[in-house]
């Protein structure tokens, strides 16, 4: 695409005819046009993740024309994103999401370029990675992540497009735009272990990351074009169930440790050692066992100890027999109730094999040495058939 010179006169933009055609009905809308759509072929946004929020957020923006988009993924397609990431498809499964992603965006429009980062974002390579972009979509729905995106945005002063997701509601928010509030004037700080790269596999109902992810690519939309009012200095809250869409006012903090005052936070050397970060490496680390291999265990290995460290909101599948419940968010501070186990084989597990990573990590810095996760979680063990009991609040 050439560069357009004048709104009004259409006839003037040196546009292919193809392209007229596929942005037709941007070039109808008087607050977009040919300079928008222009602004939009000059825009560069990067989408931090391409899973529930990126699907939907990575497609609309590749159609609607943003001429530069940065992707930030290094997962892999799994069954279980197919629920909601529409990217995807079933016979995509095992495959890398990022160059699957591309594929697929690069159909949709073939005249936008795509920069392909396949590596988690860390505090070692964040500010390089967002430097080059002027908008940056956190579509991670990952604490941890999204603290390491909102102090890069601060710190290179980048917009930062909030999103996320839990169960059947939503949140957006545009933060980092001059005088108005980030992330961290609203949550200073994560709790402890609510915060680690891999994220936490919870509930959501797969529309609702569709709903979200949409609304973060229209805000983006409208940051490039400069129309509209964006979601700068309140939150806009989705609930589902209710079918309602709220918005709530916030504040820039004086007090923030970013861009308060007084910053505590003034580059990203922290982020790791603060943050509970476990990266990829160290979560290649932990032993996992199959559900196949942990029943066998217990045909033949009496001395075992069996950690279920779910939510009280997880129960209801029911829990595998002769295990130990602690919550994973009580954990540090209920260590002591399963010390006697330090010398034993600990198995832990959670509803899919994430949570109980981070538990692991959890018990050998408390110098456990014997410790193992059920790879896949509960849902492993269900899928196996095995047995399962129902009321699990304790040791069985
Ligand atoms: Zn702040």
């Amino acid at each position: 695409m050439s560069i357009i010179k004048d709104e009004k006169d259409l006839s003037v933009i040196p546009l292919q005819v193809d392209q007229y055609v596929r942005y037709s009905r941007h070039l109808l809308l008087p607050e977009i046009g040919a300079i928008g759509q222009e602004r939009l072929y000059h825009a560069k946004v990067l989408l931090i993740g391409v899973g529930g929020l990126g699907s939907p957020a990575a497609t609309y923006l590749a159609a609607a024309g943003v001429g530069t988009m940065g992707l930030v993924e290094f997962d892999e397609v799994d069954l279980s994103n197919l629920q909601r990431q529409t990217l995807y498809t079933t016979a995509q499964i095992g495959l890398p999401k990022i160059v699957t992603a591309i594929k697929r965006l690069k159909s949709i429009n073939p005249h936008i370029t795509i920069v392909q980062h396949d590596e988690p974002l860390m505090a070692s390579n964040a500010l390089k990675i967002l430097h080059d972009y002027d908008y940056i979509l956190d579509a991670t729905d990952n604490l941890a992540t999204r603290y390491l995106i909102n102090d890069a945005c601060v710190l290179l002063k980048k917009m930062y497009v909030f999103g996320s997701v839990y169960n059947f509601e939503g949140r957006v928010s545009i933060f980092g735009a001059p005088n108005s509030p980030c992330y961290r004037c609203i949550f200073p700080k994560p709790g402890i272990l609510k915060n680690t790269l891999g994220g936490l596999d919870l509930g959501v109902l797969g529309v609702v990351p569709g709903v979200i992810g949409t609304i973060q690519a229209t805000e983006v939309i409208k940051l490039v074009c400069n129309i509209g009012q964006p979601l700068i200095g309140k939150i806009l809250l989705y609930e589902a169930l209710a079918m309602k869409f709220r918005e709530m006012k916030v504040a820039k903090n004086p007090n923030c440790p970013i861009c308060g005052l007084n910053r505590t936070i003034t580059d990203l050397s922290d982020y790791e050692k603060n943050y509970n970060f476990m990266s990829k490496g160290e979560k290649a680390k932990i032993n996992k066992i199959s559900a196949f291999a942990l029943n066998e265990i217990f045909k033949i290995q009496p001395n075992y100890f069996l950690l279920d460290c779910r939510e009280d909101s997880e129960l209801s599948l029911g829990s595998i027999e002769n295990s130990f419940r602690i919550p994973i968010n009580n954990l540090r501070e209920r260590l002591n109730e399963i010390d006697q186990y330090k010398n034993k084989f600990v198995i832990i597990y959670c509803q899919s094999g994430q949570m109980s990573l981070i538990a692991a990590k959890e018990l050998y810095e408390k110098g456990f040495d014997n410790v193992s996760v059920l790879n896949g979680g509960l849902f492993a063990w269900l899928a196996e058939g095995f047995p399962i009991k129902h009321n699990n609040n304790g040791r069985n």
